[in-house]
């Protein structure tokens, strides 16, 4: 197997940002209505919401979407560890390190 075909096979992982935020946004599906809730991190907010505007209108489906700051990451550990320190030694070589220096100064 050549070195091309073996990087074609490079897994990554996607998940949610341990840090980021989660916002949620939801809007109903009856035809004619153009009820919605706006983006919120408060998820409860939009469960009542949805629920008040189906007891008052018997409208009873939505779109809910929610929104992440996603991560993706090599599966392979190793491999993820070695171009980090790839992107590391090449950000210094090219002088980021003093340029960041420089502008916290
Ligand atoms: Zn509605």
């Amino acid at each position: 197997m050549s070195t091309r075909s073996t990087a074609r096979f490079v897994r990554y992982t996607i998940s949610g940002h341990p840090n980021g935020p989660v916002s949620l946004h939801a809007r109903c599906m009856h035809e004619g209505c153009h009820w919605v809730v706006l983006p919120t991190a408060d998820h409860e907010r939009v469960g009542r919401a949805m629920g008040h505007h189906t007891a008052s209108t018997g409208h009873a489906l939505f779109f809910r979407n929610v929104e992440e700051l996603a991560v993706v990451t090599l599966t392979d550990k190793a491999e993820q560890e070695r171009r980090a320190d790839a992107n590391r030694l090449e950000y210094e070589h090219l002088g980021g390190a003093a340029e960041d220096a420089r502008d916290s100064a």
